[in-house]
């Protein structure tokens, strides 16, 4: 099979992707920062209307409302007094009441605070459905918005049947359409989200796979020729060197002849496993094919791996590595120097293995640089 080598190979653990923890603290973040600005709006707003005298008992109640409501859900956000869901509930059913209230005291209490404009107040309901689709998921933001469109559609559907071509009844008519447009346009967008996430997701685990070898669940041989590819370009520009060990299992055939196919497929599970157990996080073991393994170790000199790979030797022979199966392994190593191309690595660590077999086996040889 050909090597796979790209000159810029990705790192072997490079990608990296927000995770749901990150998303859920930049979530919190921004709702401390919108209770801080809601209080502080809200707060220059009453002051703002009681120095031109235009406020009300009622008004009064709505601002000092949301000036209890601001600082306390800001503590619960911030001490995570409550879980997120609860929060995002109460700060829902606080912007609706306060919005329904508002829409009740215009049309069925027009004597209400005569010089007080409520309608600005309506402009914050389709606020509430951005609200929605930013908490909850795809299908419970379209629920709850529906939900709360229906509530305002009870509460305002007596006025518009009473005077239908009153001032309100217009303004209330063109909100209801607007929400509608609104909903279904956010519905849109977070149903094209969830399918651009889906294909995301789809495209991890596809570059996974393509990465992973089907029975170890080690990194493949594509993998670790990228891994190899990677650390050559980081040898050639920053001079950091490398070291690979190729090892095969000995007399594996007869394995398979004397306990059949399965047992053999459980016992190179099992190598997998213990020879992991040998290594440094850094290293990188990867099946490259039948019987054989790779491992590459960076920042690793010729000494260091062969020192490595006879302990690796010990460790696998020291034990029955499944049932009453004990194996033994046999290893090449080689380090890389400045000649070295992918090619030239892979097969003085071969030879390596090779001088190995020959010399009876359960034992490590390295090669000397080219
Ligand atoms: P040596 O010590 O010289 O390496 O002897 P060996 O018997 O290990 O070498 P040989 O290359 O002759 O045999 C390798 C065996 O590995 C043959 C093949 O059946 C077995 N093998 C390769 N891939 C798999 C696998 O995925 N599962 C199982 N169970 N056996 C495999
Ligand atoms: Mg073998
Ligand atoms: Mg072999």
């Amino acid at each position: 099979m050909p090597l796979n080598i790209g000159a810029a190979t990705p790192p072997p653990n490079g990608e990296h992707r927000p995770e749901p923890y990150a998303g859920r603290e930049r979530k919190r973040a921004a709702l401390l920062a919108i209770f801080v600005l809601s209080w502080v709006g809200t707060t220059l707003a009453w002051a703002l209307m009681e120095s031109r005298g235009v406020s009300s008992p009622t008004l009064r109640a709505v601002f000092a409302a949301n000036i209890v409501f601001h600082p306390l859900m800001f503590a619960m956000v911030y001490w995570r007094l409550l879980p997120e869901p609860v929060v995002d509930l109460s700060c829902l059913l606080f912007a609706t009441g306060v919005c329904a209230a508002c829409m009740v005291l215009r049309l069925y209490f027009p004597s209400y605070g005569g010089r007080i404009d409520l309608e600005p107040l309506y402009l914050w309901i389709p606020v509430i459905y951005v609200f929605a689709f930013i908490v909850a998921g795809h299908k419970s933001s379209l629920r709850i918005s529906l939900g709360i469109m229906a509530l305002f559609l009870v509460i305002s559907l007596p006025y518009l049947l009473q005077s239908p071509s009153s001032r309100f009844a217009n303004f209330t008519v063109q909100l209801h359409m607007v929400s509608a447009v609104l909903v279904a346009a956010l519905y849109f967008f977070s149903s094209y989200q969830q399918r651009l996430q889906a294909a995301q997701l789809t495209m991890d685990e596809l570059a996974t796979l393509s990465h992973t070898d089907e029975l170890t669940r080690l990194p493949n041989r594509r993998r670790i020729s990228q891994v190899v590819g990677y650390e050559l370009t980081r040898f050639e520009r920053y001079g950091r060197g490398f070291a690979l060990i190729m090892l095969d299992i000995d007399h594996f055939k007869d394995v398979n002849d004397r306990f059949g196919h399965p047992v053999g497929d459980r016992a190179l599970k099992a190598l997998a496993l213990r020879a992991r157990q040998a290594l440094r996080d850094g290293d990188t073991l990867g099946r490259w094919g039948g019987e054989e393994f790779v491992i590459v170790l960076p920042e690793a000199g010729l000494d260091d791996a062969l020192r490595k790979a006879h302990a690796l030797c010990a460790h696998v022979a020291r034990a029955p590595l499944i049932d009453d199966l004990s194996i033994t392994i046999s290893c090449g190593v080689a380090s890389v120097t400045p000649a070295d191309t992918a090619e030239s690595l892979f097969h003085r660590a071969d030879a390596a293995l090779y001088a190995a077999k020959q010399q009876g086996r359960n034992r490590a040889e390295s090669a000397a640089p080219a």
